[in-house]
């Protein structure tokens, strides 16, 4: 293996020539297959070797961009033009995008490698990559242990170094919790930050693409490239993009709040004396300022969560009707049997449960008293954080109530599973950016992470904060 601590690294040691860009490839290359077990990927592309070739000439000419060689794994819900795009789902065997996610464009142009497609769950529905139908993926820390979810593979691939950067998504918590299973870092863009053209959409007023890092800068950077406001994407924003990289040394006053809700009940005892013992540490600074504040609303988050993300899922997984993507039961001679019969044996569990509780939700003599109710809530939620961001600049809570558990734990019990993502969905819900961070271990030796929230489109304060934190 090569080593190197983040991307700048990296780079001088390209344009000195004390790495081949090839090599490290290469070196990625084998690694996945020797790590095979932990099924991090869903395809692997053998042409980056190409690709590679082509960059390092760049690199030796002084003509590449701003991400010249950076190996980039792409969650398999993202559109690569030519490549496959499965969504881990059965229903989308065998297809192939046809044009390319604007996010993933801006780090190709930037001269990036995309190395493969990573496993996640089935439509980016779960908390710990077991609704695949290309099967589990292991935590690498410790094999017997979920990598966390939705973007299992994406998070698992940075952290056993198959890969140096991963993209994810996050709903309701999908790139934080993973993150913070697998040890690494893991950032939610605010919505409308970055463009989700060419993303599969699962609850499109709720999802942000985001990417995984084994260190901050390296987020930082990659966050630089993805953001801006894309035509393609009426929902992404024009707001000035900073340049993260260069914010992250910036110095000043932070003040940070702890909202007593986000450490009651529920919550691990090593888990919250790891974040405790890292909130003493930085009490000594005297340009942090920590403050007691309150998310009242955030009780009701995951109930929100479930009834306005599966009425949004049911909606947009109609198009899956075996007339037009990937899967078709061709065997039924009539056509409301081949729907049918496509979307029952096309989709996993979970994601049927997702549809048919979306449906219920949005059916006429429920509708007011679920889905109407749920929007209502997630204003207060949204303006719990308003009123929080008038006293603080960034907030602080775990990002998970628990360490990564077993294999098999938790996948019997869906409401018990959606429960681990009881601190992530409000950020969610609010569309705030979130970042999770790396602040120790357990006594097993599995990861805790630490989430950090900000404002709106207030990633730099984020990075500048979690740079501290490190
Ligand atoms: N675990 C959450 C869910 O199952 C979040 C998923 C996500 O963020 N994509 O919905």
């Amino acid at each position: 293996m090569l080593h190197y601590q983040n991307h700048f690294e990296k780079l001088v040691k390209l344009e000195s020539k004390e790495i081949s860009l090839v090599d490290n490839v290469k070196s990625f290359l084998d690694r996945i297959k020797s790590e095979k077990d932990i099924n991090a990927y869903n395809f692997v592309f053998d042409d980056a070797v190409e690709k590679a070739e082509i960059i390092e000439e760049k690199i030796l000419n002084n003509s590449a961009g701003k991400l010249a060689g950076m190996v980039i794994a792409i969650k398999d819900v993202l559109s690569i033009k030519g490549k496959p795009l499965t969504c881990s789902s059965k229903i989308l065997k065998n297809f192939n995008s046809v044009y390319t996610a604007t996010a993933v464009q801006k780090l190709v142009d930037e001269d990036a490698i995309i190395i493969g497609k990573t496993n996640c769950d089935e439509f980016a529905m779960g908390s710990s990559n077991e609704n695949s139908a290309f099967g589990n993926v292991l935590n690498p820390v410790n094999k017997l242990h979920v990598p966390g979810g939705s973007s299992g593979g994406s998070a698992a691939a940075v952290a056993a170094k198959l890969c140096d950067v991963s993209l994810g998504t996050d709903t309701g918590g999908s790139i934080r919790q993973p993150a913070s299973f697998c040890g690494i870092f893991g950032l939610k863009p605010t919505y409308g930050r970055v463009s989700r053209y060419g993303l599969t959409a699962f609850a499109s007023s709720f999802d942000s693409i985001g990417p995984f890092a084994n260190n901050v800068e390296d987020v930082a950077l990659v966050l630089s490239v993805l953001a801006g406001k894309d035509d393609l994407d009426s929902t992404s924003k024009e707001v000035d993009v900073p340049n993260y990289y260069d914010s992250l040394s910036k110095t000043g006053k932070i003040r940070i709040g702890i909202p007593q809700e986000f450490f009651g009940e529920g919550l691990n005892e090593e888990v919250k004396s790891a974040i405790e013992n890292k909130i003493n540490y930085l009490s000594k600074n005297e340009d942090i300022e920590f403050l007691d504040i309150h998310l009242p609303h955030n009780e009701y988050s995951i109930a929100t969560y479930y009834i306005l993300t599966t009425a949004e899922a049911s909606a947009n997984l109609q198009r899956y009707d075996g007339v037009r993507y990937g899967y078709r039961d061709s065997e039924q001679p009539e056509l409301d049997d081949m729907y049918t019969q496509t979307r029952s044996k096309g989709f996993g569990d979970e994601v049927k449960r997702r549809i048919m509780l979306g449906t219920y939700v949005l059916s006429s003599g429920y509708y007011d008293a679920y889905y109407t109710k749920a929007q209502k809530v997630r204003r207060l939620i949204k303006e719990d954080f308003e009123n929080a961001f008038k006293k603080v600049d960034v907030i602080l809570t775990p990002t998970s109530p628990f360490t990564a558990f077993k294999i098999g734990e938790k996948s019997s019990n869906p409401l018990e599973m959606y429960l681990s993502d009881i601190y992530t969905t409000s950020a969610n819900l609010a569309g705030i950016p979130g970042i999770s961070i790396p602040v120790g271990k357990d006594s097993e030796g599995l990861p805790i992470g630490m989430q950090l929230l900000a404002n709106q489109f207030n990633e730099e304060t984020l990075l500048q904060t979690a740079k501290r934190f490190n």
